[in-house]
Order: structure tokens, then sequence, then C-alpha cells
């Protein structure tokens, strides 16, 4: 029997060959310089942070060459398989503005060189498995997992390099008639990949972001076909690379070490492989100042609903993420007002191995500029969009009155120096509840007053504070509440109480005090001209008397 009569034992259904799928896929017809990318991820669990990471500079690279940035779903572990991630993974994506041109889509899929999913794509696979089969590349191996447990038992108890490979490859010595044999009698089998290498050689491989460098060969002759089926990532993944004309592969630097079983594959196949740009793993200081990958079960921020929950802007993530990406982005984006980062030219030299780390407070920096440079009909747009989907309570007051929730965001915005308060929604009404009344209410208490002075001097002064106007301008209204602060016996400054403090009860910083404890219950609020603007002359009256009664 030949290699080809045993191909065709295996795969008798298959009759479409090697190039008639080169015919059916052919080069894409694109600029020069334009790169075709993918994410490729598999639907085992929600978008992690380093996952976003990839599938960011794989949409960049693609944008910014004119090229394609495609999706495709490896699901060919269907064991490990989570039923509903593939569309999640496509909708968090979405949430960043990271769309592909084609491929899986989550509910459908585009473009010519699908189907994009790996399930879908099981004839393809079984044609270039029967090419490989067909040329003696490839040989069905019926080892039980028995035999395989044993074999690794025993080459660890000789301390020899585990696997299935040379001398270990027992079904590889099958004749072809032997091994003809066993299929029709029925054997369960799987296809393995003949290596013809060694694992003491030392190879070359290629980078864009590392360089050069050597690595052992590979000499496994790893499963390539599972008796379900379908093929293994390791050989689905190159022939999809091939046949979607990817230009450059941009993954986890996980892959670095079965780059060599990939390139032997390539070569196998007789296809050029596309090039490589490995991206570093997200790393974060742990609690203990030591350096980690971030962990899907440690850390929160590992997984990209996080931020989406807490309702972070998601332009922050991107940005942030960008300066890990390009170490020139930071000032870029300074000098840009934080604006039009697609405009941003981002390349793998300016790509440093080490500085993958994750920062939770540089996040929330880029995400107070980001949030400060929106108008008030924007934030209350995200605030919304956020609240609808995460927070029915934050739903029901923004709702009350669109114009008030705007009024409340948007003192000290739209300015030249706006205030950064923000850095996103989830949580917000800790910040700004007080505006409501009904918050204000239930939350009312006295416990924030200063205790050193005299509650009818509060009361009396808080009286006269009724008439401070908000229709003044600021430094009137400021000038106002410091000439009553003055009539109660305080300093209208710090410098002069510090001079003589036996002569004043406290100073101007007390009055102000003590007018935003009676309206916020709050020590810290924003700016309390402006609160007192958006309360009104009437609910700013209602709870100073309110605190005078109570005190
Ligand atoms: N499906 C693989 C993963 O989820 C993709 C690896 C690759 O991009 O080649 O990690």
């Amino acid at each position: 029997m030949t290699y080809e009569e045993l191909a065709q034992l295996i795969f008798p259904e298959i009759s479409v060959s090697i190039d008639d799928l080169e015919k059916k896929y052919p080069p894409r017809n694109l600029p020069i310089g334009a790169e075709v990318t993918r994410f490729a991820p598999s639907p085992t669990g929600f978008l992690h942070t380093g996952s976003l990471f990839t599938s960011m500079i794989c949409h960049k690279l693609a944008k910014q060459t004119n090229g394609v940035f495609y999706i495709r779903l490896e699901d060919t572990d269907t064991k490990r398989e989570i039923e509903g991630s593939g569309l999640r993974l496509l909708e968090e994506m979405h949430q960043f503005n990271i769309v592909p041109d084609e491929g899986y889509l989550g509910d459908h899929q585009i473009g010519s060189y699908g189907p994009y999913v790996q399930s879908q794509r099981a004839d393809i696979y079984k044609v270039c498995i029967k090419y490989l089969l067909s040329k003696g590349l490839a040989y069905p191996c019926f080892c039980t997992q028995q035999d395989i447990d044993e074999l690794r038992q025993a080459q660890e108890a000789n301390k020899i390099l585990p696997g299935y490979y040379g001398p270990f490859a027992k079904c590889r010595g099958l004749t072809i008639d032997e091994a003809a044999e066993l299929i029709k009698q029925g054997k369960p089998f799987v296809i393995r990949f003949r290596s013809n290498g060694n694992h003491n050689n030392k190879i070359k491989v290629s980078d864009l972001i590392r360089g050069t460098f050597s690595i052992a060969e590979n000499d496994q002759d790893i499963v390539i076909y599972k008796s379900d089926g379908l093929p293994t990532y390791h050989f689905a993944h190159i022939c999809d690379d091939h046949f979607m004309r990817t230009t450059t592969v941009i993954r986890g630097e996980e892959w670095i070490s079965s780059l060599p079983i990939h390139l032997q594959l390539f070569e196998a196949m007789g296809w050029k492989p596309p090039m490589y740009a490995h991206v570093p793993v997200i790393m974060k200081i742990d609690e203990n100042g030591n350096k980690r990958k971030l962990s899907k079960r440690k850390d929160v921020e590992a997984s990209v609903s996080y931020f989406l929950d807490d309702g972070y802007p998601s332009e922050a993530l991107i940005m942030y993420l960008m300066t890990i990406v390009n170490s020139n982005f930071e000032e870029w984006i300074f000098q840009n007002n934080f604006k039009n980062m697609q405009d941003f030219q981002f390349s793998f030299d300016k790509m440093s191995l080490d500085g993958a780390l994750f920062d939770i407070v540089k996040l929330q920096f880029f995400a107070r500029e980001i949030l400060s440079r929106k108008t008030k009909h924007e934030m209350l747009d995200m605030a919304l969009e956020y609240a609808k989907n995460h927070d029915s309570r934050l739903l029901y007051f923004i709702n009350l009155n669109h114009g008030y929730f705007m009024d409340i965001i948007n003192i000290e915005r739209e300015v030249e120096n706006p205030r950064k308060d923000y850095y996103k929604f989830g949580g917000i009404l800790d910040l700004i509840g007080f505006f409501y009344h009904e918050i204000y209410d239930a939350q009312f208490n006295l416990d924030a007053f200063n205790p050193n002075i005299d509650k009818t001097i509060i009361k009396e002064t808080l009286s006269d504070l009724k008439s401070l106007d908000a229709n003044l301008s600021n430094e009137e209204w400021f000038t106002k509440m410091k000439e009553i602060g003055e009539q109660h016996g305080f300093a209208p400054n710090n410098k002069t109480y510090k001079a003589n403090k036996d002569a004043y009860k406290g100073h101007v910083g007390d009055v102000a005090e003590m007018l935003r404890i009676a309206l916020t219950n709050k020590k810290n609020a924003p700016n309390l001209y402006y609160v007192m603007k958006v309360l009104g002359k009437n609910e700013s009256n209602r709870r100073i008397d309110k605190v005078i009664k109570s005190l």
C-alpha cells in the first residue's frame, strides 16, 4: 500500500485538493504594506485584559496599514468551551471599538475567507491532513491514553525528555500496511505529524518585537487530528493563517515555545509562514511588591468586564493600554489633548518587553483626563448608558431630570481647566447623591460638624448664610460669606485668625465647612458656590433650616 492509498482509506470522503483551496482562498488584493491580522480567541471564558491588549494591537496594525483585521473563533477544544462566551467576547470588544473588518462577529460572519469558526472548517483541515498523510508526513497513531501515560512515566523515571518523538513514537514505526489493517479493524486512532526535527538542534526564529533568536527545534510528533474529527489548535491555526492570508500573527508570548512546531508544520505544508509578534504578558506588582502575571483568579483587573461593570470609560482603558504598547504614546496623547488616538503611529520597535505592568492608578489618571474633557451632554449619555446596564438606582435618579443631572455634572466642567473629579460611573452617587433630596434626607446626620464650635453659633451663622444668593458672582458670594462669618466672630482668613486666635471663634474656612456640611452632609464636595446654585435657593434653605432645627 502507498501513502496515498492510506490517506484515501482514512479520508475517502475528501476529494478536494490543496490546489482547490488555494484557488478558493486566493492571496488578498491589498495595497503594498497592508497587513492582515487576526485575533483568534477560544470561547473559554471572559475577555482577559491581556486579550484586549493583543486584539487592540492587531486592530491598530491593520487600520494603520489599510489592511484587514479579522476574528477567528478557535473552538476545536470542545471540552473547554463555555457556551455563549464567543458572543460575549465580541460584545466586549465592541465596547472598546475593536470591530473587525471580517470574520466571526458573534451572531454572524462576514468575509470571503470563511467560515471563521474552526469547528465549521473540519473539511478544510481534512484536506490538509490528507495531503500530509499522502506525503508520509503524518501517520495514524493507535496508542491509548494508557500507552501514553506509561511512556511518560518510563521517560520520567529514566530522566529522558518526555513526549512522543523519535524512538518513543511507537506508531511511527508501523508499516503502511500494518496501519491500514488496524484502521480496517476499526481501531480508534488520532493522526500525528511526523517531525523530522531534533531537540538538540537550535533553529533561528524571527519576531517583530524580539528580533531574531535561537530556540530548540521541534522533534515531537504532535497530534494534529483528534479522534473527534477535529484538528488540534497547532494544526488548525496554521491552515487558517495560510488560507485566510494572514500576514502578521500577533499573540501572547506564551506561544513562543510552540513556534518551532508551527514553523515545521508550515514547512511540511510547503507554505510561507506569516511574520510573528509575540506580545508580553501583562503583569502587576502584587501586595508583596513582587511582579507577577495578572491572574484570572486573584485579580479583578484581569477581566475586562470588571472595568465595564464599574463604569470606567472604555477609551481610558484603551489609551492606558496603548501606553504599555508603545513608550512614546503617553507624550503623544498629552500633546494631542487626549484626542484622535487613531492618528498615533504604532510600531513594534517601540514596544518594550518588560514594561507591561498594569497600574490601575495610571488608568484612573487617564480616565479622569478623558472624562474631564467631556461635555455635560456626553457625560449624560455615558452615565445613562452605564446606568441602563449596571445601576438601576443611578438610572432612577438621572431620569428624574436630565437637566438637573447635567447641572450637577457640569460643575467646573466646560471651562479652561476643568475639574477631574470623576474617573468612572460606578459609585458616582457616592459623590453626587447628596444633590438629590431623597438621598440627602436619607443620609442626613450632624456628625461632621466641628464639635469645638458652639452649636448656637453654628445655628446663628447658618441662619444668616441663608441670605447668600447664588445670583452673585463667585467672588461676590465669597466676600459675602466672609462678611457674615465676621459678624459672627470668624476671622476673614487663616492668617488673621492665627495672629490672634483668642479674638476669633474660627476663620472663614470654618464658616465654609459648616455651610458645606449643612448642604451636602459631607466634608468634601464640589465648589460650594456651584453646589448652592445647582440646589437652588429653596432647597439650600430647606437643608439649612433642617440642620438648624436638628442641631
Ligand atoms: N486560540 C488561541 C488562544 O486563545 C490563539 C493563539 C493564536 O493567536 O495563535 O490563545
